[in-house]
């Protein structure tokens, strides 16, 4: 876990003392450590190492691969009404577990609405009415809980409210205002910081191999948030960062056709619009005070950047990100970015 002094002090004495709360909430921004830290608490509860958790006992392993009878991992999945449907996402789920199993920095996402239901916590409920199989505890980490249905969040609320001295709850949270008060004041709340610049670029540097210049651009990209710049590590950021430049270029050269070109590229893949419009921002910065070291696509967008252009792009981009958060088509987003004729009332 990376950064995160505060939580990791509160949680390592609470342990230490043997004065571990009943229900943790852990929340703060996505991609921060939440559910790293999560599942280190989970391991260090049923841990057989020296120093809890050891991360190498078999106790450990099984926990971070899914494979412990008493870790309980809930997440949103999507509820399909068919038999031969519910087969079909019962190996999805499996593929998925299967993935973050190696790269615990992975969420789970669907491209389906998704909800935690009281199936789910019936489900639950009744694993947790039995003695631990293997370990001293079970642990019960529950991702995005805001997405309980009303049913299943007072269902969940009279499992809270029964403790068992045998079963620790860990709710992994980024909206926590969207979740019952009822459950929320059960909860020890632990909140997770964004992450320092520096922080996020020294860990992909140091822990995962990133040459400086990849390092700074992820970090940049993911504004704080490890989790996602670790997602983005597999995808062809180069490439991207291309589309930006193009973008632009089209953009203030008027050049529609090929703006048009551009945008459908940049829009063909899930998170890229957003990628896209970061770098966007990041080049016709770069554009404007040119580094002598500068690479050639920013130095030939320094000599067609003026000034007020560049006052309205950077606008117009705070809008068009706005926009996209809000569901705006991105590629009428994208449009308004790269145009810095288009003025704002247009969007
Ligand atoms: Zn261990």
């Amino acid at each position: 876990m990376v950064g995160q002094e505060v939580a990791k002090k509160i949680l390592r004495r609470s342990f230490e003392e043997n004065r571990l709360a009943q229900s943790y909430l852990f929340y703060g921004p996505s991609g921060v450590g939440k559910e790293m830290a999560a599942f280190e608490l989970a391991q260090a509860l049923n841990c057989t190492g020296v120093e809890a958790p050891c991360g190498a006992c078999s106790q450990c392993q099984k926990t971070v691969s899914f494979n412990h009878p008493d870790l309980h991992y809930v997440f949103p999945v999507p509820h399909p009404s068919g038999e031969s449907d519910k087969k079909k996402l019962a190996e999805e789920i499996a593929e998925l577990l299967a993935r973050k199993a190696e790269k615990p920095y992975l969420s789970l996402d669907f491209d389906r609405p998704v909800a935690i239901t009281i199936d789910d916590i019936r489900v639950l409920q009744s694993k947790l009415s039995l003695q631990p199989y293997q370990g001293k505890k079970k642990a019960v980490i529950i991702i995005r809980p805001e997405a309980m249905t009303t049913e299943a969040a007072n269902a969940f609320l009279k499992t809270l409210e029964e403790p068992s001295p045998t079963t620790n709850f860990i709710l992994v949270c980024d909206k926590p205002n969207a979740l019952l008060s009822t459950i929320l004041s059960r909860c020890q709340k632990i909140r997770f910081m964004r992450l320092d610049r520096a922080e996020v670029v020294q860990n992909l540097e140091e822990r995962h191999g990133l040459d400086p210049a990849q390092a700074r651009m992820l970090a940049s990209l993911s504004q704080g948030s490890l989790g996602q710049a670790l997602e983005m590590m597999d995808l062809d950021l180069l490439e991207e960062r291309r589309m930006a430049g193009d973008l632009l270029r089209a953009g203030l050269e008027k050049r529609y056709a090929e703006m048009m070109e551009a945008i459908d590229l940049a829009t063909g893949e899930k998170g890229r619009p957003q990628r896209v419009l970061e770098m966007m921002s990041a080049i016709a910065l770069e554009a404007i005070h040119p580094e002598p070291q500068a690479s050639p696509e920013v130095l030939s967008l320094a000599r067609l950047l003026t000034g007020p252009q560049l006052n309205r792009i950077t606008a117009n981009m705070e809008l068009a990100r706005t926009a996209l958060s809000r569901n705006v088509t991105p590629r009428l987003c994208l449009m308004a970015a790269c145009s810095p004729d288009i003025i704002k009332e247009e969007l």
